[in-house]
């Protein structure tokens, strides 16, 4: 697996002016980022627990008197959006089927499945209220924070079916959520195999410079295009096969060396989610 220009990213980061990323170090490591514009303050992702969502809100005060007004969740999942809670009454925002992912009883359930897999922070997790984005969309938001203006976009599925990146305008960033992973291969279970690849040449196509994702270190667009093209690979492979067992045999080198430990589970969402 390639790391592209990676750079180390520990706490704190400036990336531009006004643009931090702070990867939390709780129980599951995640970044998150702080845009701080003259007329407002934006995160992205929240963390898994209060903890988490506590040592955010230090680093936003490390940087900036002003309170958050908006809280960007990249897709659902816990770990990026169960710290939500703690920024109200800032404005949450999020895919629209990031936020049916989270209100009642599929968020309850949702908190239940990630509490089940953490039994060293069981409690913390379990006493989560569970806090769906209040503002959704279905494709493009433009979100204007006086001197730094933000593009959310959705651009097709694939770690899910809510991922969303968000560019920074003019400064030649954006933050990837689970798009795209660095410090472990693509988790696929819950992954739309077949159309990760051209989300991701979607996201390719922003033409930044460093793309910040959701678990490791920032990468650039050949890393993206490298996890797009292992996705297209699986998937032509997936599609000349009977069955999974089949496609796991025909599988090149070349895509289990970048999806490693998740081959198998991108292989068994291809035969899942794409109907021949
Ligand atoms: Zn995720």
């Amino acid at each position: 697996m390639t790391t592209g220009g990676a750079k180390p990213v520990a706490g704190l980061y400036e990336v531009a002016d006004g643009v931090y990323i702070y990867t939390i170090t709780g129980f599951i490591m995640v970044n998150t980022g702080i845009i701080v514009g003259d007329d407002a303050v934006a995160v992205v992702d929240t963390g898994t627990t209060e903890s988490d969502a506590r040592a955010l809100l230090n680093a936003v005060a490390s940087v900036t008197d002003k309170p958050v007004r908006y809280v960007i969740n990249t897709h659902y999942h816990g770990d990026h959006s169960f710290g939500n809670w703690w920024f109200l009454p800032a404005i949450t925002i999020g895919h629209e089927r990031c936020r049916l992912k989270l209100v009642g009883d599929e968020g309850a359930s949702h908190r239940d499945t990630m509490a089940s897999h953490m039994p060293m922070i069981r409690e913390q997790v379990e006493a989560v209220p569970v806090t769906p984005p209040a503002v959704t969309f279905q494709n493009f938001v433009d979100l204007h924070l006086g001197n730094i203006d933000l593009k959310l976009a959705y651009l097709g599925r694939a770690h899910t079916d809510n991922d969303i990146a968000i560019g920074v305008e003019g400064a030649d960033v954006a933050f990837a959520g689970d798009l795209i992973e660095q410090s472990g291969p693509p988790i696929a279970g819950e992954g739309f195999p077949n159309d990760w690849g051209p989300t991701l040449r979607k996201l390719g196509a922003a033409m930044v410079d460093r793309y910040v994702p959701g678990h490791g270190l920032i990468v650039d667009s050949m890393f993206v295009s490298d996890q797009a093209s292992a996705f297209e690979t699986l998937s032509r492979t997936c599609a000349g096969a009977e069955t999974a067992a089949e496609a796991m045999e025909a599988m090149p080198q070349s895509v289990v060396d970048m999806l490693e430990t998740q081959t198998p589970a991108a292989i068994q969402r291809y035969f899942e989610t794409v109907t021949a």
